[in-house]
């Protein structure tokens, strides 16, 4: 492991999980979701049978990800539509900057998209003269303040609204008082002009639907809608593992969607859009560019087990059940997706040397896995990861050689009785007080072993 990485995990760790005043955001946030979705998921009459058929139907596309890419891409260029195939960050930016240059783009709107976030899409255009605006409000928010997004459905689940205020006045003089309505009346307001003047329009996607060469975009505020109708340009940036098979199923991932990521029953704008403006057509873009992202994912897709985790369908919900991410917060994980699902897939997508630790960022309760609409089994996925880290020698020399001797010790009842509590208690803090944390109250040994007091009784009794 690279100690860079995981000291700054410590620390921030450490940091976070006692800063009060954050525990009492995510708490009112996550229990204000809570109690959406259990409404949210009233709609069903049969959700585990649901989620069996989601989770079966991308995980058959997972495993023929060659042919339904294919499929996307003839029936989406039949349209007039552009695909560009990405191997990594830097190849999709380079396209990015190609298009930007070929129609003069200086200005992009963009909606939510996590996709982007991964490429560092606002940093690397900005670099050649490119303005790339957030138009969801919660991304909008996370941009004015400087910080990545937070969670991936709510970036901004970690600022009150008295922070969002504070900061919008501090930005453009609002009223430092303003209400939830006024910030987003200001914002809307703000953005209109943007949408007007932007080159183009940047989205992710939530799904490509193979059979119809079609890119579906689900959010509630009608920015994507406008990001992708407005401007003369439209480029979407969406994984490779975004396919579904047909525009059918979205009636299984929509609400599933819905009801796991926010607690809706539909979210309120689904687009469909299937490549640009038509002759006679009096809206859409002008012209449409899919660029398709690995980035990482074949390495995903290469192991046996994680590939499971390309079934995501980034409904965040594993990260609102997580004690974990509960504690330390999103931006602790310093990587673009956090949580149990991030834990998973980071690894792969970077590198083990540098966000392996991730994966013991668990407590491997399994809640991850219980609320997940398409029955990822994300602590098992965990533990996959820590045995990646074993055979790749990433763990700690120290914890390796604390496990030997400790199973070295367990095996035999000699050494286990060896020595009192007070020689036992000594070596303990000794070799392992520094891993414990400062916080937490040292377990004490008992000055006897459970069967020498055994012995003990058994003898009295005779
Ligand atoms: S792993 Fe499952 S629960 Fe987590 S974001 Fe993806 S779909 Fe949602």
């Amino acid at each position: 492991m690279k100690a860079d990485f995981i000291d700054t995990f410590k620390v921030d760790s450490d940091k976070v999980a006692f800063d009060r005043e954050h525990r009492r955001k995510i708490n009112y946030n996550i229990a204000k979701y809570d109690e959406a979705v259990i409404r949210g998921k009233l709609t069903y009459v049969n959700l585990p049978l649901a989620k069996i058929r989601a989770a079966h139907i991308k995980y058959k596309v997972v495993n023929n990800l060659d042919k339904y890419l294919i499929d996307f891409e003839s029936k989406f260029t039949s349209r007039g539509g552009k695909v560009i195939w990405a191997k990594d960050a830097h190849e999709a930016i380079k396209e990015i900057l190609l298009i930007c240059k070929k129609h003069y783009i200086k200005s992009v709107v963009k909606s939510k998209s996590m996709t982007t976030e991964e490429i560092e899409f606002n940093e690397e255009v900005k670099k050649s003269g490119v303005e790339s605006i957030e138009t969801d409000l919660g991304e909008f928010i996370v941009q004015m303040a400087g910080q990545k997004p937070y969670h991936i459905v709510t970036p901004a689940m970690h600022l009150s609204k008295e922070d969002v205020s504070m900061l919008l006045s501090s930005k453009f003089g609002i009223n430092a008082e303003s209400t939830p309505e006024e910030v987003t009346a200001f914002v809307r307001e703000l953005l209109r002009e943007k949408f007007i003047h932007a080159g183009a329009g940047i989205s992710g996607a939530n799904f490509l639907i193979a059979d119809t060469g079609s890119v579906c975009v689900t959010e509630n505020e009608g920015n994507g809608l406008l990001s992708m109708s407005f401007p003369p340009v439209h480029i979407v940036i969406a994984g490779i593992e975004k396919i579904i098979p047909s525009l059918t199923d979205l009636g299984l991932y929509w609400p599933l969607l819905a009801s796991h990521g926010t607690g809706q029953t539909m979210s309120v704008y689904n687009s469909i859009v299937s490549g640009p403006r038509k002759d006679g057509e009096i809206d859409g873009p002008l012209d449409m560019y899919v660029i398709l992202l690995d980035n990482g994912r074949s390495r995903v897709l290469a192991d046996e087990k994680a590939r499971q985790a390309l079934s995501c369908i980034r409904c965040g919900a594993c990260l609102n059940a997580c004690p974990v991410y509960k504690t330390i917060g999103g931006h602790t994980y310093n990587s673009t997706y956090s949580g149990p699902i991030g834990s998973v897939i980071t690894p792969f997508l970077k590198d083990f040397a540098d966000f392996g630790h991730l994966s013991a960022a668990s407590s491997l309760c399994g809640k991850c896995t219980e609320v997940c609409p398409v029955n990822i089994p994300l602590h098992k996925l965990l533990l996959n990861n820590r045995n990646i880290m074993v055979k790749k020698g990433l763990i700690d020399k120290q914890w390796t050689r604390g496990i030997k001797i400790s199973k070295m010790i367990l095996k035999s009842r000699k050494l286990m009785n060896m020595g009192g509590g007070k020689f036992k208690n000594s070596m303990a803090r000794y070799f392992l007080k520094s891993m414990w944390g400062e916080r937490r109250k040292f377990p004490e040994f008992q000055p006897k072993t459970f069967s020498q007091i055994w012995e003990q009784e058994l003898k009295s009794n005779q």
